[in-house]
């Protein structure tokens, strides 16, 4: 007998009379003095099993001492149920099963967490995560992991894209994160770097010829884990020669339908809405900006610079944000610990409650301020007054905050959006000089290639940023495919003519033997699902994710190896781990 000729999801009406075999786990188990109910559950759904001592008492036997998520074997007849016991909840709520012969499989000891138990402690899920895999919650969301990404392939696939395998051993590849390193048995001291992504090796493919690369890749980043970042993730990543930033975009939303249409969503609109970045942080105070609502900042520097309130009259930029609540003293309070959080040094406000305009700084705004600055009833006006960064942050900030707290955003909605047009370089606080944007292999646009080591910080490049509902889900860039230009961005960041030969000299051998034009994009699949799946987190979307701590709950990882271990690797631990 083989261990099911049905799955437990899959009995309907239709099947009254059928003999079937199903294999499951006990969902739950109700013993009707005599009468055994157990609900047998697959991943497809639950069909009711009836052990009935009169009709086998083999079964009646086994079943007694049942327990929930043993994993039994059954063998019986489809049986209608009578009217009054249909459960039109379940799809096979029509139908039972009247056991012949049952046998019990597998056991299972007393569960940590019972399967439908809400808000289950997560480092306790994690702990247990073959048990959390059975619930619905994690069937649906792997297997939407599963659709999104076969969607996807089969959207790059009918394009001509090459699935090519890149290392995850290499050279550190900057992306701007902390490598993962890997240290190497047979050459003591010597180690590798895990890929923070395929860039350069999906660069070396465009020389190499291949046209259009694309991998489900892994990718691994040494920073912080928060909601949306773990060590290790996958993206789409891929690569096109001789192309605009325009086929790069479009390929991407292809890709991003195909996976709406292979989990049955209707894609959002094509061509994806496309924003200046310069503009995106003048509107929205980000560079991801979540468009599902306005609460755009608005400027009133012009306005007041003949203040008689100084604090406006003196600041580089005076801008704000108009928020639909007239807000409490208590309210204010918070949302000023908030401004201070992203660098304000207070927060000044307009509440108009009923016309009424109620703020310490009214009286020093004439009554044209006030008229521009506070027209509607029920709002709070919320300013910013300072460096024109500062403003930003701070502004983008709050607006972010006021967006969740006030729950602003259409849930039904989907906005997704291009960001356009970066600068190449950014100025680091930390390296006190010119770091990249994205990173050292984009483009600047045409034109702009002359003033790269001029005027850095005027260079615009060619990057683009996806945005889904306030996520980042991934950059890309047209790359540079000229050794001189690419020499000239390494030099901007401050590299000596000997460090760029020893970190890229390949890179830049490469491109002096034939490179295309070429250009690329890499989308964080994990975050991609978790939005699909409507999930706070990409935990619900991995099967094996790490806690906050770095750790995985389940396996024990990291451990302490053993010094025998370390000397072979020539390494010596500064740390005592038992210390910490
Ligand atoms: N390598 C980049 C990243 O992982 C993406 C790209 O530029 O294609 O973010």
């Amino acid at each position: 007998m083989s261990w099911r000729d049905v799955m437990c999801g899959e009995l309907r009406a239709a099947d009254v009379g059928r003999r079937v075999t199903l294999a499951g786990w006990a969902d739950t188990r109700r013993d009707h003095g005599g009468l055994v109910f157990v609900d047998l559950r697959d991943h497809t759904g639950l069909v009711q099993l009836v052990v009935n001592p009169e009709r086998s008492k083999q079964a009646a036997h086994e079943a007694h001492d049942i327990r929930n998520e043993f994993v039994l074997q059954a063998e019986g007849e489809v049986v209608a149920r009578a009217p009054n016991l249909v459960n039109p909840k379940l799809p096979t709520g029509e139908v039972e099963v009247h056991v012949d012969t049952l046998r019990v499989v597998s056991r299972s000891t007393p569960l940590p967490f019972q399967l439908d138990e809400e808000n289950v402690d997560e480092t306790l899920r994690l702990r247990y995560r073959w048990l959390d895999m059975r619930t619905g919650r994690m069937q649906r969301n792997l297997r939407l992991n599963h659709a999104a990404i076969a969607g996807i392939r089969r959207a790059m696939d009918e394009r001509g894209f090459v699935d090519v395998w890149t290392p995850s051993m290499t050279r550190g590849t900057p992306e701007g994160a902390r490598d993962f390193l890997v240290p190497v048995r047979l050459q003591p001291g010597k180690f590798f770097a895990l890929a923070q992504s395929p860039q350069l090796f999906k660069q070396l493919c465009m020389i190499g010829g291949l046209d259009r690369y694309y991998q489900i890749a892994t990718c691994w980043r040494d920073e912080d884990l928060r909601a949306d970042r773990q060590f290790e993730f996958r993206q789409l990543d891929f690569e096109m020669a001789f192309v605009e930033r325009e086929d790069v975009l479009d390929v991407m939303e292809a890709a991003v339908a195909g996976a709406f249409e292979a989990v049955g969503r209707e894609p959002p609109p094509r061509p994806f809405p496309r924003l200046q970045f310069a503009d995106a942080m003048q509107r929205f105070g980000s560079d991801k900006p979540d468009l599902r609502y306005g609460l755009e900042i608005q400027d009133a520097t012009e306005l007041t610079r003949g203040s008689r309130f100084g604090v406006f009259a003196n600041a580089p930029a005076v801008r704000f944000l108009v928020a639909p609540k007239a807000f409490s003293r208590a309210e204010l309070a918070r949302l000023e610990e908030i401004a201070k959080e992203w660098g304000a040094k207070g927060l000044a406000y307009l509440v108009n409650e009923g016309g009424e305009v109620r703020s310490p700084i009214a009286k020093f705004l004439s009554e044209d301020e006030l008229a521009a600055l506070s027209v509607v009833p029920g709002t709070t006006t919320l300013f910013a007054a300072a460096d024109e960064a500062t403003v930003t942050r701070v502004l983008g900030g709050l607006r972010t905050h006021l967006g969740r707290e006030l729950d602003l955003a259409d849930q039904a909605a989907e906005a997704f959006h291009w960001i356009l047009d970066f600068p190449l370089f950014e100025h680091s606080e930390e390296f006190g000089g010119w770091t990249f944007m994205h990173h050292a292999f984009t483009a600047p646009v045409a034109g702009d290639e002359h003033r790269i080591e001029s005027d850095p910080g005027g260079v615009l490049g060619q990057h683009y940023d996806l945005i889904w509902n306030g996520w980042e889900l991934g950059s890309g860039s047209i790359r540079i495919h000229d050794a001189g230009v690419q020499q000239a961005v390494f030099r901007v960041m401050g590299m000596s003519e000997e460090e760029q030969r020893s970190k890229f000299g390949y890179l830049l051998d490469a491109l002096q033997m034939g490179a295309p034009p070429h250009g690329g994009f890499a989308m964080g699949i994990d975050r991609f699902v978790a939005l699909l799946a409507g999930e706070p987190d990409i935990r619900q979307v991995t099967a094996f994710p790490k806690v906050a701590s770095g750790s995985d709950p389940l396996t024990g990882a990291p451990t302490p190896m053993p010094d025998s271990v370390l000397r072979e690797l020539g390494i010596k631990s500064a740390v005592n781990p038992a210390d910490k």
